[in-house]
């Protein structure tokens, strides 16, 4: 075992969004800094994000973007990283990059660009990381004659770790907790800072995966299946919150940025109502057509509004006796009923897709006991959580990375 009492000043668990910004950060302040990366590779996450494209930010970035217990924790570090900040580092590094729907910025070319900048931004910084690290403990050094508070206290933490099967030790005054959270195990999703949490005392609140498809046991189960690979815009509502994008029938149920984007409102056993007509009344349009095309059937009507095969899925559903029928033999009531259906089509969801395929973890670290200007537990000094660990979770269109950054950079001021 070494032993290297005063080599680094700051402890980074995690080289991921946050973990990297947070280590750049504290270097430019002057801390010296080792990352600890138990996989073999840096950014993981980076790389995969947006399709191998990274949605790195959004130009509009606001709290209400983002869902915690408290609503109002994310609004400093938010205001003190902006998304400008991570855009002129990105512009700095001529990295060419899109705007996409709803102020989503994506990368060009790749999302290569991004993580390569991050470790050049480490490499200027001269900072260390490890990767294929396995944490061991981390234990909080008790201070004689001095107050754990001061900021000059050398050594508040001993870290010990194993790399390459030899145990290491490090003694530091800050420890940063940016392992990330569950979502997606192969790419580092892992239950370390829910772990190192509870040492330290810290609540953490009920986790379920966010950003995820919805699967199905009752008879959508077979209709997303023949619908499979059809995707239309619709908007989609459950408990009082409704997102407009496109929606994706696939093999397992339902996808799309749509179905993501709800389902992090969801819970098991809620409806989601989707609008498959969202810029349409379509109980009036639908009267309306059956007296301008009486003698046309309702399956013609529709098909120019939405795909053949999803029209005829809910013909067999909601008028399969009327198949045949033209329009001048429904009457106003039925009619009404299917349009409202179009507007409100109820589904039940059994369950989504979870961490394997979520893009996040909902809830975390409960962030009453975190400063949320510093990202420092409060009764715990020296001891950090940034990132998705806690108890912030973005909605989709990079804000997720956003609050790595803004997480990351907050905390990497005061270590
Ligand atoms: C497929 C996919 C696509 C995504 N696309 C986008 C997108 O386009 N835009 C967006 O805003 N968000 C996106 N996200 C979400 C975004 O990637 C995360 O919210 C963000 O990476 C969280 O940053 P983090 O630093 O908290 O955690 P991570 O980036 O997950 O980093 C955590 C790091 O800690 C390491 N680690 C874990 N356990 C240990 C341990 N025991 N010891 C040491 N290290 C450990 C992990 O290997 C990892 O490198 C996507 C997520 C996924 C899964």
């Amino acid at each position: 075992m070494s032993s290297s009492p005063s080599q680094y000043d700051v402890i980074i668990l995690g080289a991921g969004a946050s973990g990297l910004l947070c280590a750049i950060t504290a270097a430019k302040q002057g801390r010296r800094v080792l990352v600890l990366e138990r996989s073999n590779k840096i950014g993981k996450k980076i790389l995969m994000s947006g399709g191998g494209r990274c949605n790195f930010t959004n130009q509009f970035v606001e709290a209400d973007h983002f869902i915690s217990q408290n609503k109002h924790f994310s609004k400093a570090a938010l205001k003190r990283y902006t998304q400008w900040d991570f855009i002129e580092m990105v512009e700095r590094y001529d990295i060419d990059y899109e705007q996409r729907k709803h102020q989503q910025l994506f990368c060009l070319n790749s999302a290569k660009d991004i993580l390569n900048m991050l470790l050049e931004e480490c490499r200027l910084a001269n900072i260390n990381i490890k990767t294929q690290c396995e944490l061991e403990h981390i234990h909080a050094i008790e201070l004689k004659g001095h107050s754990n508070k001061d900021h000059d206290v050398p050594h508040r933490y001993q870290v010990q770790f194993s790399d390459d099967k030899t145990s290491q030790q490090h003694h530091c005054q800050s420890v940063v907790v940016a392992t990330g959270a569950l979502s997606i195990p192969s790419l580092g999703g892992s239950s370390l800072g829910y772990d190192i949490a509870q040492q330290f005392g810290l609540k953490v609140t009920p986790r379920r995966a966010g950003l995820v498809p919805f699967m199905f046991s009752d008879d959508m189960k077979p209709a997303c299946e023949r619908l499979s690979g059809l995707a239309l815009e619709v908007t989609a509502s459950c408990n009082k919150q409704s997102f407009t994008e496109n929606m994706l029938f696939t093999h397992r149920g339902l996808s799309g940025p749509v179905i993501l984007q709800i389902s992090n409102y969801w819970h098991p056993g809620d409806t989601v109502n989707i609008d498959l007509l969202p810029h349409k009344e379509a109980a009036a349009w639908l009267v309306e057509s059956k007296q301008q095309y009486p003698k046309n059937q309702l399956k013609t009507i529709l098909s120019h509004q939405l795909a053949k095969p999803l029209v005829n899925e809910l013909q067999t559903r909601w008028w399969p006796e009327k198949a045949q029928s033209p329009l001048a033999e429904f009457s106003d009531k039925q009619l009404t009923a299917i349009g409202n259906k179009l507007n409100q089509w109820a589904l039940k969801p059994s369950a989504t897709e979870g961490y394997r395929t979520a893009e996040v973890t909902l809830g975390g670290i409960d962030t009453d006991a975190i400063s949320s200007k510093t990202m420092e537990v409060k009764h715990q000094p020296g001891l950090y959580f940034i990132g998705e660990v806690l108890d912030v979770t973005g909605h989709l269109g990079g804000f997720n990375f956003q609050w790595a950054w803004s997480s990351g950079y907050s905390a990497g001021l005061f270590v």
